[in-house]
């Protein structure tokens, strides 16, 4: 999709840290991290948020989450970390393509602000 930044991250186009990436699934470390792990795990599907998740694109929310905890694991988290995906202006979502942050590394309030 065009003028999507996670699209061109994918493409390459703008350089990432990449963690992992398969024909679906794109994951890379967030430019801004707000735990010590903070890996961003993407559909390459130009998704704009949990809200337009659908019975006809919801394989590959799966597939994150199964990357999710393979992440977490090998980043040895020890079964301690948070899954969390902002949809809408108001929860926070700021890049309009579908992402998992994947946060861990540091204890973690509930429930978030
Ligand atoms: P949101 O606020 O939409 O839930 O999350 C967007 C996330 O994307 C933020 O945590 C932000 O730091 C991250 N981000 C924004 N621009 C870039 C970028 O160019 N590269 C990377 N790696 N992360 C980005
Ligand atoms: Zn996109």
């Amino acid at each position: 999709m065009k003028d999507c930044l996670f699209c061109k991250i994918i493409a390459g186009d703008i350089p990432s840290d990449k963690v992992y990436e398969d024909d679906e699934i794109f994951a890379f470390n967030d430019i801004s991290p707000q735990a010590p792990v903070h890996v961003l795990i993407i559909p390459k599907a130009h998704i704009p948020s949990a809200a337009d998740i659908s019975a006809e694109n919801s394989a590959v929310i799966m597939k994150i989450f199964e990357k999710a905890a393979e992440i977490a694991n090998k980043k040895n988290l020890d079964g301690n970390f948070r899954v969390v995906t902002n949809s809408g202006e108001k929860a926070g979502q700021s890049v309009h393509h579908l992402h998992f942050h994947l946060l861990g590394g540091r204890d973690f309030s509930w429930p978030p602000g």
